[in-house]
């Protein structure tokens, strides 16, 4: 199981990823969460920085697709004002919400074609990568606005990633090691 933890990439935010080089390499649709890996929670808007993402990455061929585990209007709010298609409450790390925002993809995609992005193992990654989909874990936003359940996430989380390190000392050496023992969020930076 703690395979299924490890992401295929780290990244301190959605802003450094190499978009270029994921579409040469085929990916078309980016299923993404949005508290702390898009936006801060505190935020009731997208931010100037945001909406250029998203445009740039419209612009470039890709397809987004948000999907949130949270239940509130908010999913709703930003998706509508980002103008990209949701779906919220996707019980993540179950594979219902993932699914779901494939099934509701403009074309047939292939699973080859797709990359998730998300700021929790617990969630995000696992999810993903029961479904064998790329990942990139991304440094919360602001830790400190995290909801009780992430909280919970975030000390199994240290327990899994203990156990990472022990069995697959490479892999956490290249992706996991300065999330786990890095600052928490950004705004600890
Ligand atoms: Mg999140």
């Amino acid at each position: 199981m703690i395979s299924k933890l490890i992401p295929d990439a780290y990244y301190h935010s959605i802003e450094e990823i190499p978009y270029t080089t994921l579409y040469d390499h085929q990916i078309r649709l980016i299923l993404t969460d949005l508290d702390n890996t898009l936006i801060s929670y505190r935020k009731t808007e997208p931010t100037e920085e945001l909406f250029r993402w998203k445009n740039q990455l419209i612009q470039m061929g890709f397809e987004i697709i948000l999907v949130s585990n949270s239940r509130k209007k908010r999913v709703e709010h930003f998706a509508k004002l980002l103008d990209i298609p949701f779906v919220k409450f996707a019980k993540k790390p179950l594979k219902f919400g993932l699914k779901k925002a494939i099934k509701s993809a403009s074309f047939k995609v292939s699973k080859e074609e797709i990359l998730v992005l998300g700021d929790q193992l617990m969630t995000d990654v696992f999810a993903a990568k029961r479904m064998n989909l790329k990942v990139f874990l991304i440094q919360a936003i602001d830790s400190k606005t995290e909801v009780w359940t992430t909280r919970m996430n975030r000390k199994l989380e240290m327990h899994f990633l203990k156990k990472i390190r022990k069995k697959y000392p490479k892999l956490y050496e290249e992706r996991l090691k300065e999330y786990a023992e890095g600052p928490h969020d950004r705004t600890e930076m």
